[in-house]
C-alpha cells in the first residue's frame, strides 16, 4: 500500500518538474556573516532526466561543491525536508533514509551513523541550501556533474513493480521498520513507532534524532494517561496517527504535534514507564508501578468535592485532609527511594472504589488515609489510627502504632491509640498494610484550634513521613 502511494508520488512529481533552464546574473550573495558577489555561471538541474528550475535560488556552486534549495528540489523527488530554524538543523527523510544536517556544520547523521561533509548546508540570502551531491547519494540517487556543460543530474532509481518482486524479498520499508504483524487486537497508523503489546512496549525508531535524556513524562496517572515530550518537534519524521488496542497494558496512543512532539498513552490500568534506549531505538515500556518501585506509599486524603466529611466551627474536614495530605506528599515526593501517589490533589472526590481499585493498580506497599473526627460530645478529643487486622501480615498494625504513638509525642494530642478496624472501606479493600489517621476531633474546641495553626500541618506531615521511613527500614 505505501510502495504504491510512493510510487504515485514520483509519478506525480516526475510529470510536474518540467521547467526551462534560466541563466543566473551577477548575483550579491551574503553567507558566512558577509556579502559575496557571485559571476559563475549558471548551473542546469535535471531530475530523472527532466530539466528543473528553482524559483528561491538558483543552483549556487561554492568551490567544486554545489548547493540548492532544500524543498524545491528534494520534495519533488518524494523526500520530506523539515528545516528547524531554531536548531539550524535539516531533517530530510524519504521514508527509508534520515539525514540530519546542521548549518555551517561538517557533519551530519544519515541513519544514526555520523559522517563527514565537506560543504555543510548553508544559509544564503536567508534561504537554506543543502549540498545536493552528499544529499542525493546518502539517499541512494545518481548524481552526475558535467562541468563543462555546468549541469548536474539527479536519477532516481525506480522502484521495482510490485509484481516484479519475488515472494520472498523484504520490502524495504518493512526492514527499517520492522513492526509486528497487527492482529485483531489492535491497529497502528503511527509511522516509526511500533508495538509489541506482550511486552507492553512502544519502540521509536531511528536515532540520532530522540535522546531520553531530552524527553520528559508526565503521569496523568488518575487518568490512567502518560504524556510523553520527545523535546522537539520532530513532525517532519513521525506522522500523526493512532494506535489503539485492546492488548496489554496500552489502550491508545496519539501524536501531536503543538508544542513539541509528544505522545499521548492511554493505559489500561495505572503504570510506569521505563524509557530506555537500545540498538538505537528509544523504547517506551509500561510496567506495573511496583515493578519499577520497591517502596510506594498512597496517600489518601479523605472527602473532598461534594463531601465535605465532617465540619465543625467553620472547618470543613475535607480541607484540613487535602493540606496535611499534600504536606506529607510534598516531603515524600523528595525522599530518595520512596514513589507516592496521591487518591487527589485537589477539591474533587474520588470514590471510595476510586481510591482502593488506584492503590491495589500501582500496587502499593502503603496506603495512608487522612480524615479528622467528630462526635457530638464536644469533650471528646485527641488522634486515633485505625488499621487493618492481618493476622497473616501484622506491618499495618506496626505502622499504625508507631504512627499513632509519634504524632502523641510529637504534637501532644491526646491518645485514643492505635485500633484495628476491619470495617472501614478503604482498609478493607486494599490488598496492602494500611491505615486511617483520624488526626483530631473538630467537634472539640481544643483540637479544632490545634489543626488549624499554621504549623500544624507541616509537623503532623513531618511526623507521619518520618514515621514512613522508619516503617520501610524495619520492613
Ligand atoms: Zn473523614
Amino acid at each position: 500500500m505505501r510502495h504504491q502511494f510512493k510510487k504515485a508520488l514520483i509519478m506525480a512529481a516526475m510529470l510536474c518538474t518540467s521547467y526551462t533552464v534560466v541563466q543566473a546574473d551577477t548575483m550579491n550573495l551574503t553567507y558566512d556573516g558577509r556579502n559575496h558577489v557571485y559571476d559563475l555561471p549558471s548551473i542546469s538541474l535535471y531530475i530523472n532526466n527532466t530539466p528543473i528550475q528553482t524559483t528561491l535560488m538558483p543552483p549556487i556552486q561554492l568551490g567544486d561543491r554545489v548547493l540548492v534549495p532544500a524543498r524545491e528540489v528534494f520534495e519533488p523527488m518524494g523526500a520530506t525536508v523539515e528545516w528547524k530554524e531554531a536548531e539550524r538543523k535539516v531533517y530530510v527523510y524519504d521514508g527509508v533514509s534520515l539525514l540530519v544536517l546542521e548549518v555551517d556544520k561538517g557533519e551530519a547523521w544519515v541513519n544514526g551513523e555520523l559522517k563527514m561533509l565537506d560543504m555543510p548546508p548553508k544559509v544564503i540570502n536567508d534561504k537554506l541550501m543543502i549540498p545536493i551531491r552528499f544529499i542525493s547519494e546518502q539517499l541512494g540517487y545518481k548524481v552526475v556533474w558535467e562541468g563543462n556543460a555546468r549541469s548536474i543530474a539527479i536519477q532516481k532509481p525506480l522502484p521495482p513493480a510490485q509484481s516484479e518482486l519475488p515472494e520472498t524479498e523484504e520490502d524495504p520499508d518493512e526492514t527499517l521498520n520492522p513492526i509486528p504483524s497487527p492482529t485483531e487486537n489492535w491497529e497502528n497508523s503511527l509511522s516509526n513507532i511500533s508495538y509489541e503489546p506482550d511486552q507492553n512496549t512502544l519502540i521509536i525508531e531511528q536515532q540520532p534524532l530522540f535522546s531520553v535524556a531530552d524527553m520528559s513524562i508526565t503521569d496523568l496517572y488518575r487518568e490512567k494517561k502518560i504524556i510523553i515530550d520527545l523535546g522537539g518537534d520532530y513532525s517532519a519524521f513521525l506522522n500523526g496517527g493512532t494506535l489503539v488496542s485492546t492488548e496489554g497494558r496500552i489502550k491508545g496512543v496519539s501524536l501531536e504535534h503543538a508544542a513539541g512532539t509528544r505522545l499521548i498513552i492511554n493505559t489500561s490500568s495505572v503504570s510506569a514507564v521505563n524509557l530506555y534506549e537500545q540498538e538505537g531505538k528509544i523504547h517506551i515500556q509500561l510496567v506495573k508501578p511496583s515493578e519499577k518501585y520497591e517502596k510506594i506509599v498512597l496517600i489518601d486524603a479523605g472527602h473532598g468535592g461534594s463531601d465535605p466529611g465532617t465540619s465543625g466551627g467553620g472547618i470543613l474536614e475535607k480541607d484540613l485532609n487535602i493540606r496535611y495530605a499534600t504536606d506529607l506528599y510534598r516531603l515524600l515526593i523528595n525522599a530518595p527511594h520512596i514513589k507516592v501517589y496521591m487518591t487527589r490533589e485537589e477539591d474533587v472526590k474520588p470514590s471510595l472504589e476510586d481510591r482502593t481499585t488506584l492503590a491495589n493498580e500501582i500496587g502499593a506497599s502503603l496506603f495512608v488515609s487522612i480524615h479528622n473526627n467528630y462526635v457530638d460530645n464536644t469533650a471528646v478529643n485527641g488522634t486515633e489510627t485505625f488499621y487493618f487486622s492481618n493476622p497473616s501480615d501484622p506491618r499495618g498494625e506496626y505502622f499504625a502504632k508507631l504512627v499513632q504513638a509519634n504524632i502523641i509525642q510529637g504534637l501532644g494530642m491526646n491518645d485514643r491509640k492505635a485500633k484495628a478496624n476491619n470495617g472501614l472501606y478503604v482498609l478493607r479493600n486494599t490488598t496492602m498494610p494500611s491505615v486511617l489517621i483520624e488526626g483530631g476531633f473538630l467537634s472539640n474546641e481544643q483540637d479544632r484550634m490545634r489543626l488549624t495553626q499554621a504549623d500544624f500541618s507541616p509537623r503532623l506531615a513531618e511526623i507521619i513521613y518520618q514515621s514512613i521511613l522508619t516503617y520501610f527500614e524495619m520492613n
